[in-house]
């Protein structure tokens, strides 16, 4: 950054840039902008690169101003010391000038022990006032006596005719001035007064100081003290390369004056390059130039009206620069952190506001997708209820087909039994006719004791007609039944009642074990009746060709109720069969014998009771068909057989 002595043109550029800024915020405002941690971060940079531009010329100037009034003192001090020296030293001539001594040497010039004695007290008044020199001169300007009168540059004999102050105390008055000694070579300030002889000068006499001791003090430190005159010449300073050089250019009357009045020596007053501006009332800035380029100080003078000096000090600018720039550091760090961590918070956020937006995003597409699933399974759902529906009208038409092919199946047993029932309902009719003959007979012949017998055995034979008619209408019949508790037993017997006569065709024997107690199961007596009639014949068919072929019926208890076993000794079930048997209409037996529908409707039927009807091969041979029905006392119904109730 560099030090800006004069003004700088580029603040006045950052401050637009700063408006430019500001404006472009504005101008894009109603877009909304995206606040991003980078683009905070980058405000915050560009705030402290215009913080820096703005603050730090502030900054400098204050420190500037701290500096030079923490330095006031030792320009004060500076001051006093040379107002002091001056002050102490302006009434001496004058003091001097009257001793009678002096006005004696001027007139008797000849006298050379006079002179001797002039010279020895004017030594003797320098040492004890720590004067430079001290001499008397005459009216033309000639020193006739001098405190340096035993040196070897000695005063004596010189004229200072051409210097100010000997005209201005030739004249009456004081006379003052400040020159380099053209003897000595030392600088010094001179004040003179005139000598009086009675009510006329007869001479003068000068005091000189020299200014050594002063600069000496103002040394050693990197503050800078220089005195200059009323033409700008530095003829003092703690810097003896500065001595008569000239702050500003030296007009032609001042170069004239110099050289008459022998001040300085003209060739060594050369320009002291320098710029000055106003730091405050009190204060300028100074930029010097100097060997290494141009140093810069706070400046503060003090003006010495009486000799028209004027005291400046100088306090160089890089402690005040220096503490401008750490102020500055801190303050751009401290924004700078304040960037970074409103960048670290807006990240955070962001972050969050993410995470945030995810989580919608993943709830809004969990809920499309539960939406879209509901919808799915609305429609499953409506689907499976348009298939339930389907499924219960195929139900309800499969019972009813079920029911018209039970019926025909019941048709078809019909049809196979007529042959069987025919010499059924025959032999008893061809007993009955017989009988009844015979008993005409008996009556003709009066013995009607045995004509009565012959009569009820007529009534025994229509009684069992009449059973086999009764069971042919129930086998036929369309069941209306309920399912209700049933003897187990007696539906046994009725099945095998109209069984009995195939039974007898085929000379086959069968095994009844059953119990003496009276079972109730579920069911429906005629439906259970036509289940094991169908076993049976099923039965008969596996052991067609065998010349005895042997049933076995038989009811157990089990958990849930009871179970009805019918076994064969037949050749068993096949492995096809075993998995098909309860298909309707699977049947292994030659077209015209069976239609497949028997055990598929059995097993319906048992379904329909609550029980269960499976097969499987006896391991001694033959098949084994299994009915489980549910116990009927337990169900608790009444004891009422069902069949006369039901039909
Ligand atoms: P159908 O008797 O008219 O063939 P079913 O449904 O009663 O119809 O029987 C289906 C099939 O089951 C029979 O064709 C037969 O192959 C088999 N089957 C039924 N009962 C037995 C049995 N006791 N022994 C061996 N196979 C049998």
């Amino acid at each position: 950054m560099p030090d800006r002595i004069t003004d700088d043109p580029q603040m006045g550029s950052t401050c637009l840039g700063m408006r430019g800024i500001l404006w472009r915020m504005t101008a894009t405002g109603g877009r909304s902008i995206k606040v991003t941690p980078f683009r905070v971060l980058a405000l915050f940079l560009a705030l402290a690169v215009a913080l820096s531009a703005i603050a730090y010329p502030r900054l400098e100037a204050f420190f500037q101003v701290q500096a030079g009034a923490r330095e006031h003192d030792t320009l004060r001090l500076a001051v006093e010391g040379l107002s002091g020296a001056l002050r102490r030293y302006e009434p001496l001539p004058a003091l001097i000038a009257e001793r009678p001594i002096l006005a004696d040497a001027l007139r008797n010039r000849g006298d050379t022990d006079l002179l001797r004695q002039v010279n020895e007290e004017l030594r003797q008044t320098a040492f004890r006032l720590k004067a430079s020199d001290v001499y008397l001169m005459d009216i033309s300007g000639l020193t006739i006596a001098a405190s340096n009168y035993l040196k070897e540059l000695s005063f004596v004999g010189r004229s200072f005719s051409y210097r100010p102050y000997f005209a201005q105390a030739l004249e009456g008055g004081l006379g003052r001035y400040f020159a380099l000694g053209t003897t000595s070579g030392e600088r010094g300030y001179f004040f003179a007064a005139p000598v009086e002889d009675g009510r006329r000068i007869v001479g003068v006499v000068a005091v000189k100081f020299t200014v050594d001791a002063f600069e000496e003090a103002w040394r050693g430190s990197d503050k800078r003290v220089i005195v200059s005159d009323l033409n700008g010449i530095v003829f003092m300073s703690s810097r003896p390369d500065w001595h008569f050089r000239a702050l500003r250019p030296l007009t032609e009357g001042a170069r004239a004056e110099i050289q008459v009045f022998r001040q300085y020596p003209l060739e060594q007053v050369r320009p002291l390059g320098n710029r000055r501006r106003s730091l405050n009332d009190m204060l300028d800035l100074v930029a010097i130039e100097e060997d290494a380029g141009w140093a810069r100080y706070v400046a503060s003078s003090v003006y010495i009206a009486d000799a028209g000096w004027e005291v400046t000090l100088l306090v160089p600018t890089a402690p005040a620069r220096a503490q401008a720039i750490a102020g500055l550091a801190i303050l751009v760090l401290a924004l700078l952190l304040t960037g970074l961590g409103a960048a670290f918070y807006l990240q955070r956020r962001t972050q969050m506001m993410d995470r945030l937006e995810a989580q919608r995003a993943a709830r809004e597409l969990l809920e499309e997708r539960v939406i879209a699933r509901t919808a799915d399974l609305h429609h499953v759902n409506a689907q499976l209820l348009g298939e339930v529906e389907e499924r219960k009208g195929a139900e309800v038409r499969l019972r009813q087909m079920q029911t018209e092919l039970v019926q025909a199946g019941k048709l078809a047993a019909l049809g196979q039994m007529s042959a069987a029932l025919s010499h059924e309902f025959n032999q008893p009719l061809a007993a009955v006719k017989s009988y009844a003959d015979n008993a005409a007979t008996f009556l003709d012949r009066g013995r009607t004791e045995d004509a009565r017998e012959n009569v009820h055995r007529i009534s025994q034979m229509a009684d069992r007609m009449a059973a086999i008619s009764k069971h042919l209408r129930n086998f036929a019949r369309r069941p209306q039944e309920r399912i209700a508790p049933v003897s187990l037993v007696p539906v046994v017997q009725d099945a095998v009642a109209l069984m009995q006569s195939r039974f007898k065709a085929v000379n086959a024997h069968l095994d009844l074990d059953l119990p003496q107690t009276d079972i109730r199961v579920m069911g429906g007596h005629v439906r259970l009746q036509q289940v094991i009639v169908n076993l049976l014949t099923n039965a008969l068919d596996a052991m067609e060709g065998q010349p005895a072929p042997r049933i076995v019926v038989a009811i157990a208890e089990t958990p849930r109720g009871w179970c009805l076993t019918v076994r064969d000794h037949g050749a068993g079930i096949g492995e096809i069969a075993l998995a098909r048997m309860f298909d309707p209409f699977f049947t292994t037996k030659t077209p015209g014998k069976g239609l497949g529908l028997g055990l598929s409707i059995s097993y319906n039927i048992v379904k329909d009771f609550g029980g269960y009807l499976s097969a499987r091969n006896h391991p001694d041979g033959g098949a084994v068909f299994q009915v489980d029905l549910q116990s009927g006392a337990a169900a608790g119904h009444d004891d009422l057989p069902q069949d006369t109730a039901a039909e």
